[in-house]
Parts: structure tokens; sequence; C-alpha cells
């Protein structure tokens, strides 16, 4: 008869986080090898089996006794804390079979049997440590020589991964954690939150949290492990959280999360993602459309319209080149202020100017143009002035909103601005902003509503909102601009303003905003809309829209929400 071997992974040490086939496996075997302190762990399960018990050191003589042991036609359990994958017995094991030539056909039968390993035990009792790419390390240099362990506690932290640390400190060994404390300072913050997790699960268990830098302090030894955070873990009332993923990634608190799953991975909206080539190549095809600016080093022949996301990484590569190594400390800021550069404040002209006087670095500049908020004609002069400006360095694209969007290589946005500004042309930014988009007013013959549209605009057109925000302005009662299919829509109606709240703009479901007020006084339209959109750019999620934000807020300014009537219809994602 061949015997068995059941490597088996008990837990951390508790009887309740023990699995059933490992409870089973040791039952069901005739001999149990183990280190001394392990078998007392279990020592609950046991029957008639014949006992090995060994000191610590000696794995590789539990090893081999296991293995002659099944050889001789024994069941043998062979136990392990934790996972015996882990640090544990596994590995020893099949080292002391291939030793022998043993093979899955003709050796003995090998059952192995997981556990749950230290670096969960512990993280269950520090609350969620690792959550993210961790790494465990063990500082026994019992097996592996000291130089390896330090080359990889260096790869760790350089990599941010949280890093759960085993065998952290034995009588003899005291200097590796000091060791590897001193190395991980190199990388981490002194304030790196730190989990000590003492016999988890056992007896005396005992936890900590504590930093990086405080982390000797604490007694540490051979049932210690040790738990580091990563750059993003905190510490919460005691407890140590990585968050799940990195900045932006979803937000918590919504119901509903921002991203759709069809614009997962695109790179406008992940962009920390890994570009899918093939994917982009297919689209840049389709359209046939050219590089947006060759001389940003994008391939020409690919026929790729690179994004402005990787534009702006790509500019900004450039200009810290130009400016030197320290430049590089702020590689997140500079794209999103080229993706929306507005340049219509005082302040963000001022930063551009620095910007080019520093870099003389050409860069893309992006921003909405329009003939003014009511005026719907661009002269001759604008346009020539336009296609002057744009030559052949950039492109102007018209947009279902009643706008020129234009994006130019410069490497003087301001000069571009100023000179714009001079013709009469209206330059905006483009991005989640409140946007008024007026009527024509009957080709300004009905101006008496004008300054209220202009006054709107003024006090909150360009404000930033969790999602960009159409505000409808139109100057009679045919509302033929379609105010009223707009986020919010102003109708000015016998020298009054009717008032429109939550039109779902875009989708198969579409439908207009709900008429909420009639006859609003002249000297309240101003303040009300500037309320409603404070309110939705201080309480509203990122990305939600205000349909949305209505519904869910249930109530505006007292105007209450209605569900809209009609047909059910599913929405459809983008390209389908
Ligand atoms: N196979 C085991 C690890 C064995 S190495 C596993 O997967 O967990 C021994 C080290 O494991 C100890 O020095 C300690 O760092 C860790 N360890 C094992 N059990 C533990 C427990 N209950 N509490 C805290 N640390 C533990």
């Amino acid at each position: 008869m061949k015997g068995k071997l059941l490597i088996i992974g008990f837990g951390p040490g508790s009887f309740e986080h023990m699995t059933r086939r490992a409870r089973e496996a040791i039952q069901e075997s005739e001999v149990v090898i183990g280190y001394n302190t392990y078998v007392d762990l279990i020592s609950g399960l046991l029957t008639e089996q014949q006992i090995v018990r060994t000191g610590m050191t000696e794995e590789v003589s539990r090893a081999q006794e296991a293995v002659r042991q099944a050889n001789s036609g024994k069941k043998v359990a062979v136990i392990s804390s934790g996972d015996a994958g882990v640090y544990g017995m596994a590995g020893l094991v099949y080292e002391v079979l291939m030793e022998q030539g043993w093979t899955r056909s003709a050796g003995v039968e090998v059952e192995v049997i997981p556990g749950i390993s230290a670096l969960h035990s512990a993280g269950s009792l520090l609350g969620a440590p690792i959550m993210h790419d961790a790494c465990t390390i063990s500082l026994s240099d019992h097996l592996t020589p000291w130089e390896f362990i330090a080359k990889r506690v260096e790869a760790a932290g350089q990599a941010d991964f949280v890093i759960a640390l085993y065998n952290p400190r034995s009588g003899r060994r005291t200097r590796q954690i000091v060791e590897t404390q001193r190395i991980l300072l190199q990388y981490r913050s002194p304030d790196t939150p730190v989990g000590i997790v003492k016999s988890a699960y056992r007896d005396r268990e005992h936890v900590i949290v504590t930093t990086l830098s405080e982390m000797l302090n604490y007694e540490i030894g051979m049932l210690t492990t040790i738990i580091i955070g990563n750059s993003s873990t905190k510490n919460y009332d005691g407890l140590m959280i990585t968050p799940r993923g990195y900045q932006r990634k979803y937000t918590l608190g919504a119901e509903i999360q921002p991203l759709k799953p069809h614009q997962r991975l695109q790179a406008e909206a992940e962009p920390w993602a890994l570009a899918q080539e093939e994917a982009s190549q297919v689209i840049g095809e389709s359209r046939n459309t050219k590089p947006l600016v060759p001389a940003l080093g994008f391939d020409e022949t690919l026929q790729v319209r690179p994004n402005l996301h990787e534009l702006a990484v790509e500019a900004l590569q450039l200009v810290s080149r130009g400016k030197g190594e320290e430049s590089c400390a702020a590689p997140v800021q500079l794209p999103a202020q080229l993706q929306a550069q507005t340049l219509i404040s005082a302040e963000l002209r001022a930063q551009t100017q620095v910007q080019s006087a520093v870099t003389a670095t050409k860069s893309i500049f992006e921003f909405a143009v329009s003939p003014g908020i009511a005026n719907k004609k661009l002269s001759s002069t604008q346009l020539v002035a336009l296609g002057q400006i744009l030559g052949d360095r950039g492109d102007m694209e018209y947009t279902p909103h009643h706008q020129l969007i234009v994006r130019i290589q410069t490497e003087n946005p301001v000069e571009i601005t100023e000179e714009l500004e001079a013709l009469g042309l209206l330059l905006s930014p483009i991005g989640d902003l409140a946007q008024i988009k007026a009527c024509d007013f009957c080709n300004l013959e009905k101006s008496e509503s004008i300054p209220y549209a202009e006054a709107i605009h003024k006090r909150v057109g360009n404000l930033e909102v969790p999602k960009e925000l159409k505000i409808g302005f139109n100057g009679c009662g045919m509302a033929c601009y379609g105010a009223v299919q707009q986020d919010i829509g102003i109708v000015y109606r016998k020298e009054k303003f009717d008032l429109f709240l939550g039109g779902k703009t875009v989708g198969r479901n579409a439908h207009p905003a709900q008429p909420v007020a009639e006859g609003i006084e002249p000297g309240e339209i101003v303040e009300l809309v500037a309320r409603i959109v404070e309110r939705y750019k201080t309480e509203g999620h990122p990305n939600e829209r205000f349909h949305k934000f209505y519904k869910r807020v249930k109530e505006i300014e007292g105007y209450r929400h209605q569900e809209a009537q009609g047909f059910v219809i599913e929405n459809a994602a983008c390209g389908d």
C-alpha cells in the first residue's frame, strides 16, 4: 500500500481559523510531524496518531522523516502554521521528494492543504492594510543570505508594495529589523503606518499600530508579523487602511461610480492604465486623423490622434527637460493645467507667462471660442485671425454646444488670448464647467433679457462643477434654441423668467428639463440660478450629471423633483 503525504497549513493557530479539510486531514493521518509548538496548537485534534516532534530549526529532518514514513506506506501529516507554502514545509517536502526522483504517477500521493497565512491573519486584525499589491519578506537569514533579503526590502520599498515581514526578530537575530527600517525610511515617510501583530488568533494576541519611525520601540519577536503600509496607507482610529486604488479611481460616498464599465481603461478616463496600442490604432485608422502635434514626437505613420493627456505628459517631459531635474517633482499638476488651459483669469495668465518665460517650450493650448453670449456671428476678421493663428499647428472643432474648440501648439498662449479677445471673441475654458448656452435673441432684436444672460455668465459661467453643466437661456417663449432641453433652462417671457431643471441632454432616454417655476422676477433670476449652481458644485458627486443630482437630492430651492414621464428605455453606452 502506498503512503500519502498531507502537507497542512493550519492557519494562525485557533481552531475556528483552520479549514475543515485541514482538520479532517489531521484526523485521518497516522503520523503527525511538526515543530513542538505547532503540535501543541493542534493537540485537541489528535487521537491515536504517532507524533514526531522536532525543534524549530530542524525543518529538513522533519521533511526527510515525513517522506521516509510515507514511503513506508503511512498517511503522514506534516503541519505548518499559516499556509504550508509560505515559509512552511510544502516546498521542503517536495525538495526531498525531487531529490529521490519522485514522480506524481509512481511516487507517494501528496496533498497540500492551504491555510490562512500570517499576512492575512495579521492583516485582518489590523483593519485592511494589504488591499493593493503586497509582498512578504522573511527576515530570517538562516536559509537565505542577508544580502538577498536586503535587496528585496529595498526593491519592495522602492516599488511601494505593502510589505509583510515574517520572522522579523529572534533572540539571536536582532539587527535585521533595524537594517530593514533604515532601508525603508529611504523610500517611505517616517509616518508610514506600521502594524505589529503578535500571536494572531492565539492566546497572547497583541496588536499595535504605529509608524515606520517608531516601530522599533515595541516588542518584536518570532511570533510577530509586521505589516508596513504603502504610501497611501492610513491610520484610521487605530486601524491600518490601504485604499483599494490610487488617486481618482473611484468616488467614495457616491452610490454609482463615475466610470461606466465601457469607460473603464479608456485613456481619457483612466490615464494611469497601460495604453491599449492595438485598439487606439484601429480608432485612429477608422477616423484617419493626423497626429495633432507631430512636433511633440508622435509617430506620424501610426495615424493615431494622441489624446490630450498624452500630449500634456509629452509636453511636460519637454518642459522638465528644459528646466532640469528638479522640475520632475510635480508631474501631476502641469498636464491638468495644460489640458484645461483657460487663461481667462489674471492669475492663470500670470502662471502661463511664467511657464512660457521659464521654459520657452511649446505646449498644447486648448480653449473654446465663440462670438459672444448672445452674438452668434463670426466676422470675417475674426475668422481670418483664427485661421492665421491655427496655421498648420492646430485644429478647430465644432461641438454640439455652439462652441468651437481650438487646440493649438504654442509657446505663448497669452499672446493668442489677447489677440482673439481684442477681436471681440469670447474665450472660455473647457471641461466640467458651467456654460451658458444662450440663443441669438432673434438676431439680437429681442435684446431685453441679454443683460441677464450676461450677468449669469459673469456670476457662474466657467465655474467648475461636478460634470459639464449647460444653462440654456432663451429670450422668448418660443425657446427655439432649446433652453428647456438643457440641465438648467431659463426662458424670458412677459418680462419675467420661467425656470426648468434637470434636462437629460444626451442618451436615447433624453428628456427635457422639468418646468419648476413661471414668472420669476428679473431681480431674482441671477441669484436664484447662482444658488442652484453653487449647490450642485458643493453637493454633487464627481461626474454626477445635474439631472441625476436633482433626482438624488429631490429638492432644489424648494422645487421638488418629479420623475420624467414617458417610455422606459435603456440608455446605450457610448458607441453602441
Ligand atoms: N507558514 C507561516 C509562516 C511561517 S514563518 C504562515 O503562512 O503564516 C513564521 C513566521 O510567521 C513568524 O515569525 C511570524 O512572523 C509569522 N506568524 C505565523 N503565525 C503567526 C501568528 N499567529 N501571528 C503572528 N505572526 C505569525
